[in-house]
């Protein structure tokens, strides 16, 4: 007996882990400066770390008043009345509650290339389709609404992700606005602010109470460090807010999670720094890694390396784990998260070894 035929279903491939390389490569993990999945170099808030020691010898109970209070919390942030908050387990999560709320099978999404893998995988999951529009390098990877609409063609979800994944180029929001109105009733515009706290371009939630064919997708997993405890959320346009109870996936986002999410939004403190670092941090990258960048609003840089597999691997010789784009179709890009003052200022020396070493090695 086998599964379908997954054929089609490409495997996620995540960025490399500090225990795997070191294991991989016989070092230290104490030595390795990870900057291949966008995560927060400060960790977790404190409060949260309190919070989920609190919680922890209650995990024997179903989350329930936790997943209240949280979607309660966040609807009060932004706004919006409680039903349009859909809690997840992480922001891919609210991917497939979108996938299976509005999917009929080989109904469409409209998808960004390079972009992020989950929106065609969730896709294909449900039974469904996948289209792709094109961002390209020459213009910095630039969205507007016209390179969505020249590749619409009726689909029933249009992905936006502002900043984008891998490049950190942003949507402005009346293109979001433009490619709304331009696309079909049926057509429900989902705008990815995974890295949204990052960049000073305006969110998209107010736009769900403005229409309803908007969606907005957030995580807990970038600005506010919880990506292990995998929390997210998407702000649903007022008339899908009953579908959550049929798409859900009875208590996924945990207890614990739950919990630190609370607590973390909170602990306004730790966010604003995490995003202060984030900020600085994309600025010395582009000031100082010798090869061309790309502007970036989110906490990840993308540069212009030449070969991005062997630039990665050696890059992993030297202690810095980063992301070769190869699999987002992008061979000559690596994508650099965002460190600590220190640990970004550290990665950059060793990656300008790395490129200057590959270079000389190159010459004949
Ligand atoms: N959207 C984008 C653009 C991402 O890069 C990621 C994670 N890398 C996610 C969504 C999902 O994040 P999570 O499931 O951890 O919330």
């Amino acid at each position: 007996m086998q599964p379908r035929d997954l054929s089609d279903h490409s495997p996620y491939v995540p960025g490399r882990g500090v225990e795997e390389v070191a294991r991989d490569r016989g070092l230290d993990p104490d030595d390795l400066i990870k900057l291949s999945s966008n995560e927060n170099p400060h960790g977790p808030s404190p409060a949260a770390v309190e919070a989920i020691h609190e919680h922890a010898d209650r995990v024997h109970q179903y989350p329930k008043s936790s997943h209240t209070d949280l979607t309660a919390k966040l609807a009060a942030k932004w706004d919006v009345p409680t039903e349009q908050v859909w809690v997840s387990p992480g922001a891919d999560g609210s991917i497939d509650y979108l996938s299976r709320a509005a999917l009929e099978p080989g109904d469409a999404v409209l998808a960004p290339t390079p972009g992020f893998a989950y929106y065609g995988m969730s896709a294909r999951y449900h039974h469904g389709e996948v289209s792709e529009y094109a961002l390209s390098p020459d213009d910095d990877f630039a969205q507007d609404a016209e390179t969505v609409l020249t590749a619409y063609g009726g689909e029933r979800i249009v992905y936006l992700t502002s900043p984008h994944n891998p490049s950190g180029s942003v949507m402005p929001l009346d293109e979001v606005r433009a490619i709304a109105d331009a696309t079909a009733e049926e057509t429900l515009v989902v705008v990815d602010e995974a890295y949204g706290e990052f960049t000073e371009v305006d969110s998209a939630v107010p736009l769900t109470a403005e229409r309803d064919d908007v969606a907005v997708l957030r995580t807990f997993s970038k600005a506010y460090g919880l990506a292990g405890l995998r929390v997210g959320y998407c702000v649903v346009p007022e008339a899908w807010g009953e579908a959550y109870a049929r798409v859900n996936t009875p208590f996924a986002a945990s207890e614990l999670g739950c919990r630190a999410a609370l607590a973390a939004l909170d602990d306004e403190e730790h966010v604003a720094e995490s995003v202060e670092t984030a900020r600085w941090a994309r600025e010395y990258i582009a000031d100082e890694l010798d090869a061309p960048t790309v502007e970036s609003a989110g906490n990840f840089v993308l540069a212009e390396v030449g070969d991005a597999e062997r630039v990665a691997e050696e890059a992993q010789e030297r202690g810095v784990i980063i992301r070769d784009c190869t699999s987002f179709g992008l061979p000559s890009h690596v994508r650099i998260s965002t460190g600590t003052r220190e640990g970004t200022c550290e990665a950059v020396d060793r990656l300008n070894e790395t490129l200057s070493d590959l270079e000389l090695g190159a010459r004949p």
